[in-house]
């Protein structure tokens, strides 16, 4: 089944006229060369269950960093010019026919914010025979894959307005839950939220166990969060630079292991060994997706240990010394993207625990779309964890 294009969208609904025709967005025109703000076209309807939201904030993934150098072709097909984007936050300016509640059941009117997912084609092997539609082959992918010559235009998060696909499951964003939490939400801590739930398959987190992250990114400093609010016996982070070590230490983690005083793995391995009485991890997060971690986290874990791999998305292949999965007895777990259940448990999770963990650590910088570029140099460099991007 091919994509769905922007006629099978089915455009019906007539846009709000106070709305303008036009609006500005970043535009990724060439890999690896600066993206500017342009003005793009506005959708001239909105299909029945779609919804037309004005982006409060977005944030950068590690992933626009990759997608701006070009690097996820092997991946994603992006169809040149894009909006980036896949990370934010819509308050809903336009309801289509038909569209009353959220994917929970809420209640949605205009004026509220939601976050979104990517639209699966609900019909193909993997919607339909394994009810995994964040592995759907046809999903529409927001900020990454889409036109924006093409209509519905509007389908990347670094634009001042974007069209929610039909077949995209959406959750209304809880009142104590600010703007820029909630952007995160929309791929990092819902990727992590997947993580868990695929770990309960092999058995959750004990009081008993000593959990390991790998990666001190958003993913890792988000799992650190959700490990720590199922109270392992420790939570050991391997990563860096020193300012993540600190929100890592603020987040949960009790024991860090810094890259930068330990640039060799066989010392982190030794250091790991040392923390833990010889045994290692009970279950680790592999959320850096460094080349090499997985092999490293292999010679951490303890045996019956439980490994749950979320980072690595592609770049080289690396040894594995593969007889240690057969000795050690050890669990190997994938985890890939996450549903709309997984945005809603992010949401919970921040609303739930606002008040003993300070999110804002996360943001490190806010920048509007005239410095998209700047914002993904900081990214890529790590000065910052999560930049922030406003309209203006
Ligand atoms: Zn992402
Ligand atoms: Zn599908």
């Amino acid at each position: 089944m091919k994509p769905q294009s922007g006629a099978e969208r089915g455009c019906s609904n007539i846009v709000d006229k106070n709305l303008p025709a036009n609006c500005h967005a970043v535009v990724l025109e060439q890999f690896n060369r600066p993206m500017q703000v342009q003005s793009v076209k506005m959708p001239e309807s909105i299909a029945p269950g779609a919804i037309l939201v004005k982006i409060e904030v977005a944030s950068i993934c590690g992933t626009d960093v990759h997608l701006y150098e070009g690097d996820l072709s092997a991946v994603i097909k992006s169809n040149l010019p894009i909006i980036p984007g896949h990370e934010m936050v819509g308050r809903i300016v336009t309801l289509g026919e038909g569209v009353t509640r959220d994917s929970t059941g809420e209640e949605l009117k205009l004026g509220d914010r939601i976050l979104w997912e990517h639209a699966a084609c609900g019909a193909c092997h993997y919607c339909q025979v394994l009810k995994e539609p964040t592995l759907c082959k046809n999903r529409t992918i927001y900020g990454m894959a889409e036109c924006c010559n093409d209509s519905p235009y509007l389908l990347g998060g670094f634009s001042e307005y974007c069209y929610v696909l039909p077949k995209s499951g959406r959750v209304k964003v809880p009142d104590e839950v600010k703007s820029e939490w909630a952007s995160s939400v929309g791929c990092a801590l819902r990727t992590v939220m997947k993580g868990f739930d695929r770990l309960a398959h092999a058995g959750d987190i004990k009081f008993t166990d000593t959990v390991l992250i790998q990666g001190s990114g958003p993913l890792g400093l988000y799992a650190i969060a959700v490990a720590s609010a199922k109270s392992p016996k420790e939570i050991i982070v391997v990563g860096g630079p020193e300012n993540r070590l600190n929100v890592a230490k603020s987040w949960g983690a009790t024991k860090v292991v810094s890259v930068d005083e330990l640039p060799d793995a066989d010392s982190r391995v030794k250091r790991v060994m040392e923390m833990t009485n010889g045994r290692g991890a009970d279950v680790i997060f592999e959320m850096s997706g460094a080349p090499g971690a997985f092999a490293e986290g292999i010679e951490m874990i303890a045996v019956n240990g439980r490994y749950v791999i979320v980072g690595p998305t592609g770049g080289p292949k690396t040894p594995i010394p593969v007889e240690l999965i057969t000795k050690k007895n050890i669990d190997i777990i994938g985890s890939w993207s996450a549903g709309i259940e997984h945005y809603y448990k992010g949401l919970q999770f921040v609303k739930q625990h606002r008040d003993k963990i300070n999110f804002d650590l996360l943001f490190t910088n806010k920048y509007t779309f005239k410095d998209i570029n700047k914002a993904i140099q900081n990214m890529k460099s790590a000065k910052d964890i999560k930049p922030l991007l406003f309209p203006e």
